[in-house]
Parts: structure tokens; C-alpha cells; sequence
């Protein structure tokens, strides 16, 4: 693979805040790729590189200087010789000089670019490249957010529904579940309003948090899961997660708020076992701070057959998932290709998940873009699920729309 010219742009993600879209050029073929960015972040992340202003125009520099100047004009044998490269021209532990989102960005653009030159789907090339199986994932869709992704502050950051099997019957099934549970929440939006007409006419449309997902507000901790397990009830095989994203239910005196209610870490695990017990569960992402492994260790022994995911936990870093299993803290892994910054260390990430004998989840950013790159990822390296958030809003559509294509991709390949 050779690339002769590498350029980087500033386009606005779906909250609005500037991220940068590569684009690379070999011979004929031109290939784009951009990148997301959370809000609710670990902080053992690769560091995405921001001007004092928010913008991007220092990692937009970066690509078009530092970058361009090691990889065109020479042939690479390998995608991962490429990212190799990059990630010695950056030369930091975190990628905080050239910016994860630089490198991640060009690292993308490269795979796609080597997929195109190779005349096979994206899917499969990353699928050879890291020596797995596609499958077809299972679909975490985000249907109500909360915490720090909506306006009105549910407990949990993500209640999702989860479906399995062939995603042209599972997106049916997501769609139909999506549209009632909006008719569901509108309606319980008046009836738990007063007749005064202007707040009716506020609450009436449900407002919709940043990942796509309706943002209700309930003050009861358990009505998301009342609606969310009367619509699983209809769908036998779907089944309820969350992503509790506690670093951000943290109080100042060693514990957890939610709902103005304060919990000790061991009254937080009681409280999800007692969920766990009522509700179907299949998996709880991030149940305490990035901190607290020793609490994540003792929920895991005691969740049953419910997978526990480490998010801020682990960032995608092997030294965290490595720390991880070393506790016994989960069983299941969220891989975000720009928590570490590259598509090489990402495969990584996923390779050391499996070799636990753990569950990968791939995931999207709430802040994300039009790329699809992660509904290949998922797809080829056959993770258990992909987070890729609910159906109110195009950037999440469009993964699942790539996942359905790649499912005809694959019955014809
Ligand atoms: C998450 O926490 O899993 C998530 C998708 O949110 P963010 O991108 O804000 O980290
Ligand atoms: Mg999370």
C-alpha cells in the first residue's frame, strides 16, 4: 500500500464540537474516515488533542505535517506496520502529543484504504488482518439516555435493549420496539402532568438524549425498566442492559448518588442485584468509578450468568484489561477504538478480551459522526455486541443501516 497525499479536515460532530475527517489518496482510490468523542470519559485514555478553544486545528496540523511526512511516498506492507509507525513518531504513553484523534484518524483511513486496494469488504479486511471470525453482533440499542448524555437526568447514562441474531430480523424488532416505546413515554408524559396546558405541551414530545436514545424523566429508579421488560416480554431472546457510567454518580464521601439518594458501594451492588433480579438483565457496563475494581470484582462473582462491562474501567488499554483480569473485575469488555487510538492497538484490545474468555462489546462515542468503520469492526472480529445508540438519530441509524449491508456483503462474498 502506498499513499501519495494524506489531508485532514474540521467537520462538527452530532453535539457540534469540531473533530476531524482524514482523507488519504492512493493512485485512483481516495478513502475518508473520522472520529468520534465521549463526553463521559475514562481517565486512562488516549488524549484527544483540542485547542484552547475546543477546535482541532493543532491534530488537523499534525496529520498534514508530522504524519503525511511518515507515511506517503513509501510502500507499507501492512496496516499495522503503518500504525506501528505512528504510534513510535508519537513516542508518548497516551498519544498526547500528536493526538489519538490525528493518529486514529489516518489509522482508519488506512485500513479502508487497504480493504479498497484489496478489492474486499472492510469487514473482511480487518477480519484477516486480526485472524477472527465475522458474526453478526448482537445489538446494544440505546433507548432512553441519562446522566451525563441528557438534559433530564435519568440515573443511568444508557438503557438499552438488546437483541441478537441476524440483524435483518433483530432491526425489525428495533424498530418496532423503538416506536412503541416513544408512544409509551409520550403517554406517560401526559398523564403524569398537570392540565396546565404549557408544561403538557413541553413534556408531550419526549426529548431525546445525545446518543439517539429518548431522554424521559422519571423520578422512580425503576420505571425505565418497568417500560423497557413489558416491551422485552413481547420479544422472547431481547433482554435489558445498562451502562451505569458510574464515575459520574460519584459523591464526595466515597460513594454514589442517585436520585438524591446516597449508596455505599456495597448498598450500589445490592441495588443491582436486586435489579438483576427483577428485571432480565443481560449485561451492566461501568457499575462503579474506573477506580473501584475491587467492587467490580465482587459484583462480577455475584451477577450470574449477567455480563459485567468494563468501559472507563478498561479504555481499550491491554495494561487495563491485563489489570482487569488480573482482579477478576469483568467479564466483558467495551472496545472504542479512540479510547487508545488506533485500529492495531484496537484488534489488540479485542484479542486479549477473547483470550480472557470474555465478551467484546464495540462501541460508538456519544459523539459521533457519519463514519461506519465501527459496524465493520464489530462485524469482523465477530464481537458479542455493538453499542452503536438508538434510532432518533442518523449517525446512529447509519451503523446499523452498514450492518445490514454487511450482512448481504457476506452472503455474497
Ligand atoms: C459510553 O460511556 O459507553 C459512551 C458511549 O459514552 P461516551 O462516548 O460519552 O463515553
Ligand atoms: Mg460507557
Amino acid at each position: 500500500m502506498k499513499i501519495d497525499s494524506v489531508s485532514a479536515q474540521q467537520i462538527l460532530d452530532t453535539r457540534d464540537r469540531p473533530t476531524i475527517e482524514v482523507t488519504l489518496i492512493s493512485g485512483e482510490t481516495i478513502v475518508h474516515a473520522s472520529v468520534p468523542s465521549g463526553k463521559s470519559t475514562g481517565s486512562h485514555e488516549a488524549v484527544e488533542l483540542r485547542d484552547a478553544d475546543g477546535g482541532v486545528s493543532t491534530a488537523i496540523g499534525n496529520v498534514e505535517c508530522e504524519i503525511a511526512a511518515l507515511v506517503t511516498g513509501r510502500q507499507w506492507e501492512t496496516p499495522d506496520e503503518l500504525d506501528a509507525a505512528m504510534i513510535a513518531l508519537d513516542g508518548t504513553p497516551n498519544k498526547s502529543r500528536l493526538g489519538a484523534n490525528a493518529i486514529l484518524g489516518v489509522s482508519i483511513a488506512a485500513q479502508r484504504l487497504a480493504a479498497e486496494l484489496a478489492g474486499v469488504p472492510l469487514w473482511r479486511a480487518i477480519a484477516l488482518r486480526a485472524g477472527t471470525t465475522p458474526a453478526a453482533p448482537r445489538l446494544y440499542l440505546n433507548f432512553m439516555n441519562g446522566g451525563e448524555h441528557a438534559d433530564y437526568r435519568l440515573p443511568f447514562q444508557e438503557y438499552l435493549f438488546v437483541v441478537g441474531g441476524k440483524t435483518s430480523e433483530a432491526m425489525p424488532i428495533a424498530e418496532r420496539v423503538f416506536k412503541k416505546l416513544g408512544e409509551r413515554l409520550e403517554r406517560e408524559s401526559r398523564s403524569s402532568t398537570s392540565t396546565e396546558s404549557v408544561e403538557v405541551e413541553l413534556l408531550q414530545k419526549v426529548p431525546m438524549g445525545d446518543e439517539g436514545g429518548y431522554s424521559p424523566k422519571f423520578e422512580e429508579l425503576d420505571k425505565p425498566f418497568e417500560l423497557l421488560a413489558a416491551l422485552v416480554a413481547e420479544h422472547p431472546g431481547a433482554s435489558i442492559a445498562i451502562d451505569a457510567a458510574a464515575n459520574a454518580l460519584r459523591n464526595d464521601h466515597g460513594g454514589y448518588t442517585l436520585i438524591g439518594r446516597d449508596y455505599t458501594p456495597d448498598e450500589l451492588r445490592a441495588l443491582y442485584l436486586e435489579l438483576i433480579s427483577k428485571f432480565p438483565f443481560h449485561s451492566i457496563e461501568d457499575p462503579f468509578a474506573e477506580t473501584a475494581t475491587e467492587d467490580f470484582t465482587k459484583l462480577t462473582a455475584e451477577a450470574g450468568e449477567v455480563i459485567i462491562v468494563g468501559d472507563d474501567l478498561t479504555v481499550t488499554n491491554p495494561a487495563r484489561i491485563e489489570m482487569a483480569r488480573e482482579a477478576g473485575a469483568i467479564t466483558a469488555v467495551l472496545i472504542k477504538p479512540n479510547q487508545i487510538g488506533s485500529v492495531k492497538e484496537a484488534i489488540e484490545a479485542v484479542q486479549m478480551t477473547h483470550a480472557n474468555g470474555w465478551a467484546a462489546v464495540c462501541s460508538h462515542r456519544s459523539g459521533e459522526t457519519d463514519d461506519t468503520f465501527i459496524a465493520d469492526f464489530a462485524y469482523a472480529v465477530g464481537a458479542h455486541g455493538i453499542k452503536a445508540g438508538g434510532l432518533g438519530q442518523k449517525e446512529r441509524r447509519e451503523k446499523y443501516e452498514r450492518l445490514l449491508e454487511i450482512e448481504k456483503e457476506a452472503e455474497t462474498v
